[in-house]
């Protein structure tokens, strides 16, 4: 098979939804369909870790489980499916955006009854930044819900996108029959309680046709004036406009029932983009060059509980990946061989003999490796597009045994290279102060700190709630502004100088007073 056709055959995408609206168990269907059925009742298992939130051995003992399901991969008809797996925690970490830049399209799982929740909100707005397209399934039809129509509006109101229904349900909770599948023409009749796996489709060309009564009974015109109503007032899919993020298809269904699943994978895989031009700060890097690409966008720990091994997740952007293959590792200026990347399937985790553009792979990295590191083949590259978010909460980290000050600071670098947690150095004053998007990543920082670094601290609260990086052309306007604000003032784990206030409204003061000096609310890995 040529580069061409492997690239035109794969599909990488994530899942965006709020908790609760149903990603598992959709998931697990998906992975009926791909065939590999052994992972259904494992990433229910995966759930349990969730909640283990501030248990990071506990973490881990689930882990032999949940990192096969960081990435998933699996066929469905001619299609090779890379489903990367968006962390579903309550509490929101940069890994779930970072991981949004590793995809080229999302899937939206909505909760019929719930709408547009507020992470739904929050995902879609990393996927506007990098336009990436979106395509909707609004889920638990078998309940009472909102209005298929309120729904759409909710999510063109909210999520300022396009709907395009490309099905439609008939009824819903005790009355639900089923769903209308508009571009086919095609009715799927529901019937509660069966898992199968193929769905009972009618095909019916006009909507008027007295089987269409038979079949659904006073529902039948039901459709027929939703049908009327959608022609009027719903938007024709266009797939250009899906490509550009300006329209999500929406389909209809019920993930537990795996009803309304599959039609969704068939008009995924048919629709969704596959792998395409990527951005690096040299040029853009089509997919089908030759020269093998790729940039990591994660970095896992403890995957395994036997070794304390740290796992580099690689997207590959271009070329082919070849098992031994010599590759550029540009930040480091090394060149180092990939012979023991690891491909996850959704089975397993297994050895890759080849691999490409779109595909995960996973690199052993014994320190070497960060986010947003790119390896090639010589060309020297860098992708851009990796953030790193100003943090939202913020600790001090006081050392119990004052001789571990070495092993703290070392353990503390590397744990802000894998994008756990960000890691700052006041300009005045000699503690570290950790800030993270989500708080559950600092109960996460301690427990590792403890298990791999053999460091006893604690944590100390800090006046401050928003952070800001530091830019400015003028160097003596730099160093005023370093003079009068020396307490606010601390360097990141990168050298990069940050702004640390106590409250927006200070911030919005400072902003104010300081003209000719930027303050940056994301920046990218170096
Ligand atoms: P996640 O948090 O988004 O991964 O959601 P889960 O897949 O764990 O689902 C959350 C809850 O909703 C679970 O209790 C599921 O059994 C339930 N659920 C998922 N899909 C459906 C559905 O189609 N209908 C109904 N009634 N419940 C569902």
């Amino acid at each position: 098979m040529t580069l061409q056709q492997e690239i035109a055959k794969r599909r990488t995408f994530g899942i965006i939804s709020h908790p609760d609206a149903g990603k598992t168990t959709l998931t697990e269907k998906l992975l009926l369909f791909g065939g590999a059925i052994q992972m259904a009742g494992t990433v229910k298992a995966r759930k349990s870790d969730r909640h283990a939130t501030s248990d990071w051995m506990n973490i881990e003992k689930e882990r032999g489980i949940s990192v096969s399901s960081s990435v998933m991969k699996f066929d469905y008809r001619d299609f090779e499916i890379n489903l990367l797996d968006t962390p579903g925690h309550q509490d929101f970490s940069e890994d779930t955006y970072r991981v949004l830049t590793a995809v080229d399209s999302a899937l939206m799982v909505i909760d019929s009854a719930k709408g547009v929740e507020p992470q739904t909100e929050k995902l879609m707005e990393v996927c506007r930044m990098r336009n990436t397209p979106v395509l909707t399934f609004i889920n638990k039809l078998d309940r009472e819900g909102q209005f298929p129509l309120d729904l759409l509006a909710d999510i063109e109101e909210k999520l300022q996108i396009e709907c395009a229904p490309l099905s439609w349900p008939i009824g819903m909770g005790k009355r639900f029959k089923g769903v209308y599948n508009l571009y086919r023409n095609e009715l799927h009749l529901f019937r509660p309680g069966e898992d199968r796996r193929k769905t009972n489709i009618i095909s019916i060309d006009d909507i008027n046709s007295p089987e269409l009564d038979q079949l659904l009974g006073t529902q039948a015109q039901e459709l027929r004036d939703d049908i009327e109503l959608l022609q009027g007032a719903a938007n024709p899919f266009d797939r250009d406009e899906y490509l550009r993020a300006n329209q999500t298809p929406v389909f209809f269904g019920s993930a537990i029932n795996n009803f309304g699943v599959q039609e969704m994978l068939d008009a995924f895989v048919e629709l969704a983009p596959p792998p395409g031009i990527r951005a690096a700060a040299e040029r853009m890097v089509a997919p089908d060059e030759e020269q093998f690409s790729g940039f990591v966008f994660k970095i896992q720990a403890n995957m395994d509980p036997a070794h304390r091994d740290r796992i580099a997740f690689l997207r590959i952007c271009s070329g082919k990946f070849s098992r031994g293959m010599k590759v550029r590792h540009h930040r480091i200026g090394k060149d180092i061989s990939l012979a023991n990347a690891t491909i996850f399937m959704a089975q397993d985790r297994a050895h890759v003999e080849e691999a490409f553009p779109g595909d995960i792979i996973g690199l052993h990295n014994h320190g070497t490796i960060k986010i947003g590191d790119t390896f090639s083949d010589k060309e020297p590259l860098k992708f851009t597009g990796i953030p790193s978010f100003a943090p939202e909460h913020f600790r001090r980290v006081r050392l119990k045994d004052p001789l571990k000050s070495k092993q703290l600071q070392k353990g503390l670098i590397q744990l802000a290279e894998e994008g756990a947690v960000q890691v700052f150095k006041p300009v005045n004053g000699a503690e570290f102060i950790l800030g993270a998007v989500g708080v559950l990543q600092f109960d996460v920082t301690m427990e590792r700190l403890k298990a791999e670094y053999n460091v006893n601290a604690v944590y100390e609260g800090v006046d401050f709630t928003t952070a800001r990086w530091i830019r400015a052309k003028d160097r003596k306007r730099l160093e005023e502004f370093q003079k009068k604000n020396q307490n606010n003032l601390a360097i990141d784990a990168e050298g990069e100088l940050t702004y640390l206030a106590a409250s927006e409204w200070r911030l919005q003061h400072t902003l104010e007073q300081w003209e000719g000096i930027e303050f940056l609310k994301s920046r990218e890995y170096k």
